[in-house]
């Protein structure tokens, strides 16, 4: 069995508590020779240090039953257990130091942090709460808060999250503006998705919130020009998306489609074609690519969107803009080459398809669809507004 790497910290701290145990041995002036320490303890160390941790654990169980006052050996049990995903037996080890009425004020609350965190990993959210918020004026607070914060996004609750995450930027000095300005627009997001006039103020003044929380952040403009867009004002939903050409252009690839629509809706289509190509010039994005395309396509033709993904292509080579090409051309050809067309569009598809993809920088999971927030990992913010592809590429 290969030794794993915890247990290579977890030996030193063994050799600290056996220290410890000595000297309560000394205290106690138990029936044993003073400074010894349990035969079972060394017996656990040596399982420890011949690469066997199921049999230490045993070795370790016995000590605490033999030797029930040493405390901190219960936690390093406790935390040894819940690291392994043995969270019944941590959850045995932390409620029984909770429930035991010879500890000091101070070792019960740690010992309920330790619970929390038990129940947390055991997926028990509503008993990890409830242990979290007991901690509450104790000096776990603090860390029992940001907990708290996690389990409020785990369940989706925002408007709980932003009183936590308010709460650690006044008392701990924090900075969670970022996630605040997510919480609101998840709030906003979900508002707008009513499809009513009421959903549509509430997600006004989450978006204006979630601006003041983090201006910089392009999600509240996105959501903005969204937001303009459903109440049928294509120059509200430029006049939002504005600040992003200048502040965060790489994230315009997610509104282009839109963008070039607003535009046309307005009468200047060919302004915001130029706005977007420039930022296309400089943040080559897919997504524009093949929205520039279908936008040509239906305000000048097919023959001209066929022209300008031809120059396109031939200056930055991509599988997925080459996709975007068959799929123009297929209808302009004649009968003779429409077959040969179709023939490479099968070839392309399958692997433009595993391009097309969105990447977690953190975790690594991908996405047909763009994500604020990881679904493989929580983070927010790890996902860029590039394909699979665009990635690779650098
Ligand atoms: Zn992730």
């Amino acid at each position: 069995m290969e030794i794993e790497s915890w247990w290579l910290l977890a030996i030193p701290l063994f050799f600290g508590l056996g220290w410890f145990a000595a000297r309560l041995d000394l205290r106690s002036g138990g029936a044993r020779p003073r400074g010894q320490l349990p035969e079972a303890y060394f017996r656990g160390l040596n399982f420890l240090l011949n690469e066997q941790p199921d049999k230490a654990i045993d070795a370790f169980v016995d000590v605490v039953r033999l030797d029930p006052e040493t405390v901190e050996l219960h936690f390093a049990l406790g935390n040894l257990f819940r690291r392994r995903g043995e969270t019944d037996r941590a959850i045995r080890v932390h409620l029984n130091l909770v429930e035991r009425r010879d500890l000091d004020a101070q070792q019960r609350e740690h010992a309920l942090f330790e619970l929390g965190q038990d129940y947390l990993k055991a997926g028990l959210l509503d008993r990890a709460e409830d242990a979290f918020n007991r901690l509450e004026g104790s000096r776990y607070a603090a860390a029992a808060l940001h907990h708290r914060l996690e389990l409020a996004q785990m369940v989706r609750d925002w408007p709980l999250a932003i009183g936590h995450a308010e709460r650690l930027e006044r008392d701990c000095g924090e900075r969670h503006g970022r996630d605040i300005a997510h919480y609101r627009c998840e709030m906003a997001a979900a508002a707008l998705a009513q499809g009513t006039p009421e959903g549509r103020a509430a997600a006004r003044r989450e978006i204006a919130a979630a601006s003041a929380a983090d201006p910089a952040h392009p999600r509240p403009p996105l959501l903005a020009g969204e937001l303009a867009l459903a109440e049928d004002d294509p120059a509200g939903a430029i006049a939002a998306w504005e600040p992003l050409v200048r502040e965060s252009p790489s994230f315009l690839a997610l509104a282009a489609g839109d963008w070039l629509a607003a535009h046309a809706a307005v009468g200047r289509f060919d302004a915001g074609l130029a706005a977007l190509e420039r930022v296309q010039a400089e943040h080559p994005a897919v997504d524009t690519f093949a929205a520039i395309a279908d936008a040509l396509a239906r305000e000048r033709g097919q023959e001209e969107a066929l022209a300008w993904a031809r120059a396109g292509l031939e200056r930055q080579p991509s599988l997925l803009a080459l996709e975007r090409l068959l799929a123009l051309h297929a209808p302009l050809a004649d009968e003779a080459r429409r077959g040969d067309i179709e023939l490479m569009q099968r070839v392309v598809q399958p692997q433009a398809r595993r391009l097309a993809r969105y990447v977690c920088r953190h975790c690594g999971f991908k996405a047909r669809q763009f994500y604020w927030q990881c679904p493989g990992c929580s983070r927010w913010d790890t996902y860029a507004p590039k394909r699979t592809e665009e990635i690779e590429r650098g």
